[in-house]
């Protein structure tokens, strides 16, 4: 596969928030977001007053939010 054709971190948010199984809301500010191809495991999404917090080891380093904050926030706007 080329690497152009490798999805993007914004792409595989929005095919995320498009799945139902992807993205589960737990509480009122609470999501879990299922990381692909590992059914079972789940990361759990906060959304708090400064932002959304993903706790996989990529939103941990708290740089750019990672796919499953994005993933919450696409599904939050689309209500
Ligand atoms: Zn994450």
């Amino acid at each position: 596969m080329i690497e152009a054709a490798v999805p993007t971190t914004m792409q595989k948010a929005v095919q995320m928030a498009d799945d139902d199984a992807m993205i589960r809301r737990i509480k009122k500010h609470r999501y879990g977001a299922c990381p692909q191809g590992t059914p079972g495991k789940k990361h759990a999404v906060s959304v708090t007053g400064s932002g959304i917090k993903c706790e996989c080891p990529h939103g941990q380093k708290g740089r750019a939010a990672c796919r499953h904050a994005k993933a919450v926030e696409l599904v939050i706007l689309r209500g």
